[in-house]
């Protein structure tokens, strides 16, 4: 038996696509490390500081991006976001996986990262919401946020859709157990690469 590197699994898609409670649920059943975002935006109900996010001041963040502390950053629907390098490079050096839950211009950041060990490590995956209507129905039922923000969100989740064609993989969301039997088998079958095994 030999040890294999750690797979960076790159998860975007809109809003009430699933893909955080995907992400979570692998976090929770510890098959892979939650890389926790930092963000600006403030906590929602129920939300836990360094449990959900990092949740941090507009200086705060810049002080992290200034110190080059960001594998990646992005703002989102007016707030920052980044992923910590501390959050993803150790672990995946360790043989863990981890997974990130990150915009489509965060997926492109890192897509285009050149680092030898995120190149060898990442593969990315976009959730779609099943239709318009289902997605509408996801983000009010959430109950969470006012008619202004899921009405920005839908805008969002438009234009971001337009993106799933640049990631290696697209899940088309249906039930939640089906969801997540989908992205677990694709976590096997990336351990299961041989570019991630030495070879000796
Ligand atoms: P929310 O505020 O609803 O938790 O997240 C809003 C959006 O920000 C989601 O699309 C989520 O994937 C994205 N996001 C969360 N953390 C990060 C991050 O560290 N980097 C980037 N680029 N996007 C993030």
């Amino acid at each position: 038996m030999s040890a294999r590197t750690g797979i960076l699994l790159v998860v975007s898609g809109p809003s009430g696509s699933g893909k955080t409670t995907l992400c979570h649920r692998l976090a929770d059943e510890k098959a892979a490390h939650y890389s926790i975002s930092c963000t600006t935006r403030l906590p929602r109900p129920g939300e836990v500081n360094g449990e959900d996010y990092h949740f941090l001041t507009l200086e705060e963040f810049q002080e992290k991006l200034a110190a080059g502390a960001f594998l990646e950053h992005a703002l989102v629907h007016g707030n920052h976001y980044g992923t910590l390098r501390s959050e993803v490079l150790g672990h995946l050096a360790n043989g863990t996986d981890v997974v990130m839950d990150i915009d489509v211009q965060g997926a492109a950041q890192v897509r285009a990262c050149e680092d030898p060990a995120i190149v060898r490590a990442r593969v990315d995956l976009f959730v779609m919401p099943p239709s318009e209507h289902e997605l509408h129905a996801r983000l009010a039922g959430r109950g969470t946020d006012s008619e202004d923000t899921i009405a920005l969100r839908m805008q969002n989740a438009m234009e971001e859709m337009r993106h799933w064609p640049t990631y290696t993989y697209r899940l088309l969301s249906s039930t939640r157990e089906e969801d997540y039997m989908r992205f677990k088998a694709l976590l096997v079958a990336e351990q299961l690469r041989v570019s991630r095994l030495p070879i000796r």
